[in-house]
């Protein structure tokens, strides 16, 4: 579609201006008396939100319109276009917003008008068919130092219990209780502060994770036993609340985080949850559970807090975290009109820790690089969430006009994997310094990549990428690799550099790079000059081994071999996007120790398996298309009538979830699966991925 450059410039104008001058709007459309057929129809909603309580901060609502099948359809939210995903197949529309008013364009509708127009509220944001939320207990500093860069790669944010002393800056008065209760120390000096990964987050620290969007829960003032602090248990908990909203600019905690003593203590918050400002409380508890009728009259909240690391009860040598996301997606498959929420809780993260590795396996299986079922987020937004749902009620609209200032970005995921949604675009081999002149592909059955340390084995990756426009802004891209085995226990670093040299799949070997061209040193080791191979330094690194928990008592459990692992390749990806000459792929090489892994190649029987590259963008800014023609709306009389009203109570149906259909997942065993067809009705590659725009915590912090 075709704009005219008077358009281009008037949009401009607008974005401009209501830059410059916040609530300038530009009427374009004005409500004529009736509609053309061709032309575009509306359908226009309010929603309401004043029985929203108050502590609801994102009012988010992922909503369902019907609007059949249409040529295209646009959502106005705000004034602006907002990102849609319309699948013209089911001929139902969603989108998330916060907005009081919303209208839809639809233009070369195709069903009868008096057919469309219902509403729905979706159980989960993005309508997800379940949430996974993930809490770090104590503030402890290797949640920052090795926690955050793990989510961070795959774009998650989780949740953190404070303890108010720890980041109180000086000032806050502590009272009567306060000056009763023995001091415990700086927390470098705690005794908490175990046998590794010893320390805790200080505030500065704390106020990074917030501005990164992480929540802060309340985890008392003193993390001191109940028994310790008599007549003043509950005012412990307040002042927690007092010292984040003190040191952090005002930011309100929503959930209490119980500690030892666990049921005592969240009792204590049920009894006075309203005075504390807290309702939601983690306590004790075991896996996922609905969330479809939520009982507002008895809150607190309670939402279980399962330790991540908890090893399968019939399995111990399993991840307790991956059994639990299994266990979530068969309630999920089991019972179609409920949705789910899986809460799990940590406490110290190693660099190859189960937090990790259980959220990579959560991304490539349940999440955009696999069936796209899940929504992860800190367990505060997922409630606000199940609150605005349920409270919010949004009604059919009479005829009005449409303004339009601006266009939200739109971001978009894609999943890259051989075989999946039909790309067909991934190579991938080893090279093997044992045995410098053999080539590696296409070995059957086997299908696998070494990487072995130290730079024994390597192994090279590439994958096409033209599906992504050139001129798209490149969020975020994340490469994960299935580990099939590890040789042994030990410690193995695994880093992707930047390939700079042409190779071919089936000639490449240690020497050579193809028949034609020898590597500029052997093993793709050249890093400079004109001979250079790849870069000097990876785009990121990782420490993989057996996966090993290790408990609050000391207690150890090795968990289970195979697993998914990522890194984060952003800056090649970038590369290859802007300039699709520049793409030879990546190679991953071993460091430390002497350990190998062996990783599902794209030709891997199990195409769940496969490496997969989750590719997160900015589509290239556009202009509102429906600028280019203003055009009149349906008559009064095709929507004055009939409202319907989404009431509280109201279920979603499942069947109109485009994304409800579970995809192929990899088989949690690691059993080889003889094939994984995508259904008859693949997810599009491309997802459109409904962001939080804006710091969700915008707190200033006050020192
Ligand atoms: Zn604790």
């Amino acid at each position: 579609m075709s704009l005219n450059a008077t358009i281009r410039i008037l949009l401009a104008l607008v974005i401009i201006g209501s830059a410059v001058a916040a609530g300038l709007t530009l009427p374009i459309w004005v409500a004529p008396s009736s509609a053309d057929a061709g032309a575009a129809l509306f359908l226009h909603y309010d929603v309401d939100y004043s029985a929203v309580p108050s502590w609801v901060r994102i009012r988010d609502l992922t909503l369902k319109v019907r609007v059949g099948r249409a040529e295209s359809v646009e959502v106005i939210a705000g004034g602006r276009v907002i990102p849609s995903e319309y699948d013209p197949t089911s001929g139902w529309v969603m989108f998330t917003t916060n907005a009081t008013r919303v209208d839809i364009r639809i233009v070369g509708l195709a069903t009868p008008a008096d057919q469309i127009g219902e509403v729905q509220k979706a159980a989960l944001r993005g309508d997800k068919r379940w949430a996974y939320s993930l809490t770090f207990d104590d503030g402890r500093l290797s949640v920052w130092e090795n926690g955050k860069p793990l989510l961070d790669r795959l774009g998650y944010r989780a949740g953190v219990a404070i303890i108010g002393e720890w980041v109180l800056p000086s000032g806050l008065s502590l009272g009567t209780c306060g000056d009763s209760i023995t001091w415990r120390g700086h927390p470098s000096d705690d005794p908490l502060c175990g046998n590794n990964n010893c320390g805790y987050m200080n505030a500065s620290q704390v106020a990074a994770l917030l501005a990164s969007g992480w929540s802060l829960y309340n985890h008392g003032f003193f993390h001191n036993s109940p028994e310790s602090m008599p007549g003043c248990e509950v005012e412990n908990i307040a002042k927690c609340t007092e010292a984040l909203a003190y040191a952090f600019g005002g930011y309100r905690t929503l959930v209490y985080t119980a500690y030892q003593n666990s049921n005592y203590l969240r009792d204590l918050v049920i009894a006075n949850y309203a005075t504390l400002g807290l309702p939601i409380v983690q306590a004790d508890g075991g896996g996922a559970t609905a969330v479809d009728n939520i009982t507002w009259n008895t809150l607190p909240y309670l939402r279980p807090r399962f330790d991540i690391g908890r090893p399968r009860d019939s399995r111990p040598d399993t991840s307790g975290a991956i059994y639990y996301m299994d266990d979530a997606h068969q309630k999920a498959l089991n019972n179609p009109t409920l949705h789910f929420w899986l809460s799990l809780h940590g406490h110290n993260v190693e660099r190859n820790d189960v937090a990790g590795s259980s959220l990579d396996y959560l991304h490539f299986t349940y999440g955009p690089g696999g069936s796209d079922e899940v929504w992860v987020a800190p367990a505060d937004e997922v409630f606000q969430y199940l609150a605005t749902r349920d409270y919010a009620v949004v009604t059919r609209a009479q005829p009005r006009t449409v303004t339009v200032t601006a266009r939200s970005p739109v971001i978009r995921q894609v999943a890259l994997r051989q075989g999946w949604n039909g790309y067909a675009g991934a190579v991938d081999t080893y090279i093997d310094s044992g045995q410098p002149k053999r080539n590696f592909n296409n070995l059957g059955d086997w299908a696998i990549l070494r990487v072995r340390s130290p730079d024994i084995r390597a192994a090279l990756l590439r994958f096409d990428v033209s599906s992504v426009p050139a001129n798209a802004r490149i969020l975020r891209a994340t490469l994960g690799f299935y580990v099939r085995t590890h040789s042994n226990e030990g410690e193995i670093d695994v880093a992707a550099y930047t390939l700079r040299r042409a190779w071919n799949p089936n000639e490449a070997t240690w020497e050579r790079a193809s028949a034609a061209a020898a590597w500029g040193a052997p093993g793709a080791n050249s890093v400079n000059g004109s001979g250079r191979d790849r870069d000097a330094t990876p785009t990121d690194a990782r420490s993989l081994r057996r996966i090993r928990y290790i408990d609050v008592t000391g207690e150890q459990f090795l968990i289970d071999d195979a697993t998914w692992y990522s890194l984060d390749i952003t800056a090649a990806v970038r590369e290859w996007v802007a300039n699709p000459a520049s793409n030879f792929g990546v190679v991953l090489k071993g460091a430390v120790g002497s350990t190998e892994v062996e990783i599902a190649a794209s030709e891997s029987r199990d195409v769940g398996l496969r490496p997969c590259l989750v590719i997160t963008y900015a589509e290239p800014e556009a202009p509102p298309a429906a600028l280019e023609t203003p055009t009149p709306e349906p008559s009064p009389a095709a929507t004055a009538t009939g409202t319907p009203t989404v009431t509280p109570t109201s279920t979603p149906t499942p069947t109109a979830t485009p994304t409800a259909t579970p995809e192929p997942t990899a088989n949690p065993t690691g059993t080889p699966t003889p094939t994984t067809t995508p259904s008859a009705t693949p997810n599009p590659p491309h997802r459109l991925y409904l962001p939080l725009i804006g710091a969700k915590h915008s707190y200033p912090v006050l020192r």
